[in-house]
């Protein structure tokens, strides 16, 4: 075990919750009086940990921030407890589902981001810890829940450091959770071992499958839902309280400031009603005092059952069984033959878990009793178990995690002052590998910092000293090992979401969830059509997170040209993408940070759900019977819970994510056979459609030739049919342009004699659509090329777009110089529009030409 005090303090352990958060330190760590502390109920023993509690003995802080007037911040209980105020703003609240965002929340007097409403927790925790425990905290383990994106969990650290704490490592709650069980298991060996947490809290709900052996955790699987857990439930109670007192108006519009008051008022008692219904049958919720949305003064006693409520959430918690049932299938692919048998125990943790409907349910489908113990403190008290095993200090240097990327090692770690160095400037920081091949010097910082990038490896472990040195003499130093291959670095990070590419028939997986960060990987995509812009987007889990262009493809490149794309998530999570093509020398960089996850309002929430629904509503004929059936339900289920969360509008954070989520899942559906060839299958069918109109006219003037054309119809559908369902894109474009033939010889049939006969269209009326067409496709053209983003406005585009100007400017003059005396103008003007105008269209619709790619 490595010192734990010394100059940088104590390090803590902290669970970051949604709704309550909490800290712990070790129970060996050296803290004065300890024993009074315990006794006093101001440390409070749980596993191998000693969670610290307020001057109330309460271990738990509510996860709330409210600033007062005077830019004073309120964080615990008593910001809580604002939001039941009324005339009083809210206090910000369930901020760790923005985590990332840096969209403005308000808290109380106030308005500020996720990270910095965490900051405020955080130093409260802080100045927590260290009043309880008389010492300095300066670092601490935070956890993270194992879906958190890795945007949120950058925000993690930065609050931390806002916050005056060294975030040393951010750590999966499942793992927190499964170590701080393992350590309060009194006799039983624990050298091997594997779990299920099952994590319901306030805001969002884990699933995840874990496996202890002796030393490591793995994270075998995991699944859940951002947005689930008692807060749902709170929400589900005021919606039956309403139909339970028909007589007050709870008609509640969250934009009307009184309407938010009482409703954080009204959700505060149905959690109370909530958790009195975990211990009894039935309980009441009471409250006077409260004005309803019409302002009546309003006088509750409602009675509430266990069933009726267990009824109300009964499809949620089914939905988190059916994720244990998904994470545990995740599981069995990497280890064949496991199952709900093969585990040694499922942990409940969070506070959501104390509803009995959840451990009844999971016996009934999984046939083993969840154990819960502590269910609030076991993630806090497993950090700290974790701070035993974080960076290793000794008196003036400290090293963080080694890293190993591409056969290359990297050492980060700081000088500390102290005895024998007043400034960290002053000391050469030297790294020498243990055979004595490589040694390397660096200067730290001003605030101590240094790093050691590209360390040579000579063998699958490579072990380095690293020592401090002030005027030739060592003041300190330690001994590290630099491993190669697929091990974690201990305390090593795991991607908690797949990250993934889109290419044409769908999404391609570039990095699985659990992987180890830093990743990297190459993979092979040809193109499989030309054009001059290739953009491949990148996705974190379902939701996009940008994308890397090349911009300036020659537009003759051929089609199956290699892309070599290369992807590197780096310890700074970061990710790195590159997109090559290298025959042509073109190439695209892109850095993702990672996904800002903005909530957007609730009227552009509704246009986006207008047109996730149109969309679904065209695709579900696109897609294969096979598709319509594995993915129709899912996607109308989310569409139903859409509309709830846009109708109630009680949640944006939740309704923008679960909208990007559908989005997603719409965007990568994978469509059925000839989808993707062009023209789609119902403009051919447009094209028949204008053909038998055609005929119709040409009944009318010249019945045979007409009766001829239409014999030929079912031929031509039955070539176009066969073509798109064989996906062959060379058949298909046969079968369309027989029809446009056939159309164009309709028309020269017709044009003429028809021109001055009532009903038939003239050559005015000809010259007129003609000359609409060119104009709408001028405005098309100059639309699309608005929306290509500058950074792509290449020269070769430009001039594109430019060639594609003029080309409309002479189709316009050849019309105007049609002589519309002349007998044959109908004809002319025919085969300006056919030879000209319509090809002129045809390429304006498919610019910018965008190339698509698919895995070699
Ligand atoms: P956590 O995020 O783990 O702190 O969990 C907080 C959530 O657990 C809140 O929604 C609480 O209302 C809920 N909770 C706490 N205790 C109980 C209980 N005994 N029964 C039901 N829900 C509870």
């Amino acid at each position: 075990m490595s010192e734990n005090g010394g100059g940088a303090g104590i390090a803590v352990g902290i669970d970051l919750g949604t709704t309550n958060s909490c800290v712990a330190v070790l129970a060996d760590a050296p803290i004065p009086d300890k024993a009074e502390k315990i006794a006093a109920g101001r440390l409070r023993p749980v596993g191998g940990a000693l969670v610290i509690t307020d001057r109330y003995r309460s271990p738990l802080t509510p996860s709330a921030v409210w600033i007062d007037r005077d830019g004073t911040p309120v964080v615990g209980a008593r910001a809580k407890n604002k939001a039941r105020q009324t005339g009083e703003p809210p206090p910000a609240m369930f901020f760790k589902r923005d985590m990332s965002g840096s969209e403005p929340l308000r808290a109380g007097h106030a308005t500020m981001t996720a990270t910095e409403a965490s900051a405020h927790v955080l130093r409260y925790l802080r100045e927590l810890a260290e009043s309880v425990l008389d010492v300095p905290v300066r670092r601490a383990v935070v956890t993270v829940p194992a879906f958190f994106e890795v945007g949120a969990k950058n925000a993690t650290t930065q609050a931390g450091a806002d916050a005056g704490l060294e975030v040393a490592e951010t750590l999966i709650e499942p793992e927190a959770a499964a170590q701080a069980y393992l350590a309060g298991r009194a006799g039983e060996p624990a050298d091997h071992g594997v779990f299920l947490v099952y994590d319901l809290g306030g805001g969002t709900f884990d699933a995840s499958v874990v496996e202890w052996n002796a030393e490591t955790f793995d994270h075998l699987s995991f699944d859940g839902d951002r947005f689930l857990g008692g807060y749902d439930f709170d929400q589900a109670i005021v919606g039956l309280l309403a139909d339970k007192v028909p007589g007050y108006n709870l008609n509640i519009d969250v934009s009307v400031p009184e309407h938010r008051a009482l409703l954080g008022a009204l959700l505060t008692e149905a959690e109370g009603v909530k958790i009195e219904l975990s211990r009894s049958p039935a309980a009441d919720l009471v409250k006077s005092n409260l004005l309803d949305c019409d302002g009546e003064p309003m006088i509750l006693t409602v009675p509430f059952e266990r069933t009726e409520f267990e009824e109300l959430i009964a499809r949620r918690i089914e939905r988190t069984v059916d994720s244990c049932v998904s994470a545990l299938e995740k599981a069995a692919r990497r280890q064949p033959g496991f199952s709900a048998a093969s585990l040694d125990g499922i942990v409940l943790v969070g506070g959501s878990s104390r509803i009995p409907l959840v451990s009844e349910s999971l016996s009934r489908r999984l046939g083993k009793e969840p154990v819960l113990v502590e269910p609030d403190l076991c993630v806090a008290a497993g950090a700290a178990l974790k701070t035993a095993f974080i960076d290793r200090h000794s008196a003036h240097l400290k090293l963080g995690p080694p890293v190993v990327l591409d056969g290359r090692g990297e050492i980060n770690g700081q000088v500390l002052t102290g005895h024998g160095l007043a400034d960290p400037a002053h000391a050469v920081v030297v790294l020498r590998s243990d055979d004595g091949e490589y040694t390397a010097r660096v200067r730290a910082d001003e605030r101590g910092g240094f790093r050691f990038a590209d360390i040579p490896l000579t063998d699958a472990e490579t072990g380095v000293t690293v020592a401090v040195e002030v005027d030739g003499r060592e003041l300190d130093s330690q001994a590290d090992t630099l491993r190669m291959g697929p091990d974690l670095p201990r305390g090593g990070a795991v991607l908690a979401n797949t990250i993934s590419v889109k290419v044409r028939s769908g999404m391609r997986t570039v990095a699985e969830e659990g992987d180890p960060v830093p990743h990297h990987v190459e993979i092979g995509l040809r193109t499989v059509n030309q054009g001059v812009l290739l953009p491949v987007p990148v996705y974190e889990g379902p939701i996009p997170i940008g994308e890397v262009v090349i911009s300036d493809l020659p537009a003759d490149t051929p089609v199956g040209t290699r892309v070599a794309l290369s992807v590197t998530i780096g310890a700074d999570w970061m990710i790195d993408v590159h997109a090559r093509v290298p025959t042509a020398g073109r190439e695209g960089r892109a850095t993702l940070n990672l996904r800002s996850f903005d909530s957007d309002s609730w009227e552009r929430l509704r246009e986006r759900l207008d047109s996730v629904r149109a969309s679904w509503a065209e695709k579900r004929n696109l897609v294969d019977p096979e598709t319509r059936i594995t993915h129709g339900p899912r996607i109308e289920k989310l569409v139903a819970e859409l509309e709830d969360l846009v109708a109630h509008r009680f949640d944006a954070a939740q309704a923008t994510y679960r909208m990007t989520v559908v989005e997603t899942q719409l965007e990568s559906l994978p469509l059925g056979p000839g989808a993707h060839l062009s023209p789609s299958f119902s403009e051919f069918e447009g094209k028949l459609l204008d053909l038998e109109q055609l005929i119709d006219q040409l009944a009318g003037v010249d019945a045979r030739r007409a009766a001829e054309f239409r014999n030929e119809l079912p031929a031509l559908r039955a070539a176009g049919s066969a073509a798109h369902r064989a996906e062959r894109q060379l058949d298909w474009s046969t079968a369309v342009e027989q029809v446009e033939a056939r159309i164009h010889a309709v028309w020269n049939l017709l044009v003429p004699p028809v021109i001055g006969v009532p009903g038939g269209p003239s050559a005015a009326t000809l010259r007129a659509q003609v000359l609409a067409e060119i104009s709408r496709g001028r405005d098309s053209l100059r639309d699309r090329m608005a929306g290509v983003p500058g950074a792509q406005r290449t020269q070769a585009l430009e001039e594109l777009y430019k060639s594609l100007v003029t080309e409309g400017d002479v189709a316009q003059a050849d019309v105007h110089r049609v002589d519309m005396n002349a007998p044959d103008a109908g004809r002319i003007l025919r085969r300006v529009l056919d030879e000209r105008v319509m090809p002129w269209l045809a390429r304006v619709e498919t610019f910018p030409p965008v190339v698509d790619v698919e895995p070699e």
